[in-house]
């Protein structure tokens, strides 16, 4: 059962609401009473003040987090399992709210915000079965020894989110963490809290007190789950900057393990033999607009195009942009909602004039929309810059907005050197008919996930993760469930006979 879509989704889900932090199974202020605001990008009003987390609040929420994870890891499999059904069953009867809320903080598109939600609830309720059929190894040693592996959970477990899939990120990025038996504090993006506090009253009402705690808050809650001593597992999801900051603050209280989810600046590479109007589909689709405004990690900002099909590649993808509906992210027809701030707004547009003062072609885009938006809204219409090389920013730097480059190429070693030619390595896509062409391209193309013939699919199972500066570490992949869990070695002497 879920419930209903509401005429006015503030007045239903935000105004005249307390979001409180979740901490030991309790809906708190802040320890100091500070808050922030939330802002509707779509409109630019402040919607709600939210509780703003301090190092104390994040003191507060180890201490109760340590208290309960040994109970939690002794429920075993079985008993965590059956926590994660009632927790789907509960996100299952609030999917609109969490959604609603995405689409008013994040500035997602209501239907792309249920879609996130559905995605997280079959994540729920896949992890259970994932897990029951890992196993350690034995390792075959000499005559009367038996040596095998097994897997602990760290403890509590710190994870800090980028703010571009809200509730999808709050949900899906703690799941792996929480089977294997730890306790986990979560931190959600300071733009987007609501739908991780709303998570946290839903979570309340199903998790052990203290197992799963959600703090609202900025860097300075960030930086005190990264140095607490007892934290010994942080799993971010942002930016290269702040991922660089964190490894470096983490080993001031310990040796921790770290995973990074960082940016991209991901290459799309089009041979002429391609099916082009798959291509096409591909290019738009796989930047993300109708889904984040373009503010993802995984988009193929760069696409180099063979020269045979450039300018016709170039035409197709601008006709393809042209016809999106920009507005509201909760209107009724909306094709991509707003980018996430006021400042990242001015980021994404001076991305902008920093590719027609370097000389790229800005085919379509890189204004405001034309009226049918509000004022104060964030909106930006959706971009695409030709003949874009790699001395120019846009070229260059991640922008994590609704804009995408172009470029022709015509020999395939130089496009290869061109797509690898980043600190980045997060995604990247290649596009031919020719079977040889295909893997050859992939072998060398410098990326943690990359597809043949697709973009910005994510297959569940299959390990994401940046190569290059654009992460450490591997999620959505039993490599996830693993890297929650310290591996213990022993060595058992079965006998002592000599054969
Ligand atoms: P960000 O780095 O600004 O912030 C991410 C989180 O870190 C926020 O919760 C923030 O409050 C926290 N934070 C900031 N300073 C901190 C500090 N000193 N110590 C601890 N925590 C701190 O990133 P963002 O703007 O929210 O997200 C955009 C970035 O995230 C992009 O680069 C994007 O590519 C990346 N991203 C990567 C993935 C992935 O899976 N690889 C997914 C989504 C987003």
């Amino acid at each position: 059962m879920t419930d209903t879509v509401t005429a006015d989704p503030i007045d239903e889900f935000v105004r005249g609401h307390d979001f409180k932090l979740l901490i030991d199974g309790e809906m708190r202020s802040a320890d100091d009473g500070t808050t922030m605001t939330s802002v509707d990008p779509s409109t630019g009003d402040v919607v709600a003040h939210v509780p703003s987390a301090s190092a104390a609040d994040v003191a507060r929420a180890y201490d109760a987090a340590a208290a309960a994870q040994p109970a939690w890891e002794g429920l075993g499999v079985d008993g965590r399992a059956a926590v994660f059904a009632r927790f789907a069953e509960a996100i299952e009867a609030n999917e609109v709210r969490l959604a609603t809320l995405d689409a008013i903080d994040g500035g997602l598109p209501l239907a792309a915000a249920l879609i996130d939600i559905k995605i997280s609830l079959a994540n729920i309720r896949d992890w259970p079965t994932l897990v029951r059929w890992h196993g350690g190894r034995t390792i075959p040693a000499s005559p009367g020894n038996l040596h095998y592996t097994s897997h602990r959970p760290y403890g509590v477990v710190g994870k800090i989110l980028a703010y571009n899939h809200p509730a999808m990120f709050a949900i899906t990025r703690m799941l792996a963490a929480l089977i294997a038996g730890n306790a986990v504090i979560l931190k959600p993006a300071p733009q987007v809290p609501l739908s991780a506090l709303a998570l946290g009253e839903i979570a309340r009402d199903v998790f052990p007190a203290g197992v799963f705690n959600v703090l609202s808050g900025g860097a300075e809650a960030g930086d005190a789950i990264v140095t607490h001593p007892g934290i010994k597992r942080i799993g971010f999801t942002g930016s290269v900057a702040t991922g660089l900051k964190i490894q470096q603050r983490a080993a001031t209280s310990g040796v921790k393990h770290v995973s990074l989810e960082l940016g991209g600046k991901n290459p799309m590479v089009v041979f002429p033999d391609a099916d082009l109007d798959l291509a096409v589909e591909a290019a738009v689709n796989g930047m993300n607009f109708g889904v984040c405004a373009g503010q993802s990690c995984g988009s193929n900002s760069r696409n180099y195009i063979h020269s045979e099909i450039y300018e016709q590649f170039v035409g197709r993808v601008a006709e393809r942009l042209e016809a999106m509906r920009v507005a509201p992210a909760y209107a009724e027809a909306v094709d991509m909602g707003p980018v996430v701030t006021r400042e990242h707004y001015d980021r994404v547009m001076s991305f902008v004039r920093s590719g027609t003062d370097e000389g790229a072609r800005l085919v379509t885009g890189g204004e405001r929309p034309n009226g049918s938006t509000p004022d104060g809204g964030f909106f930006v219409r959706p971009t695409l810059f030709a003949d874009v090389s790699p001395s120019m920013r846009i070229g260059r730097e991640e922008i994590f907005g609704p804009v995408m480059s172009m470029a022709p190429w015509k020999d395939e070693r130089e496009v290869i050197a061109l797509a690898n030619d980043t600190e980045l390595g997060l995604t990247a896509s290649v596009w031919t008919r020719d079977l040889d062409t295909a893997h050859q391209v992939a072998d060398q193309l410098q990326a943690g996930y990359v597809w043949v013939n697709d973009t910005g699919r994510h297959y569940w199972g299959t390990p994401f993760g940046g190569a290059k500066n654009s992460g450490l570490g591997k999620e959505e992949s039993i490599e996830e469930y693993e890297s929650y869990m310290e591996q213990k070695a022993v060595h058992v002497i079965l006998h002592r006979k000599a054969r």
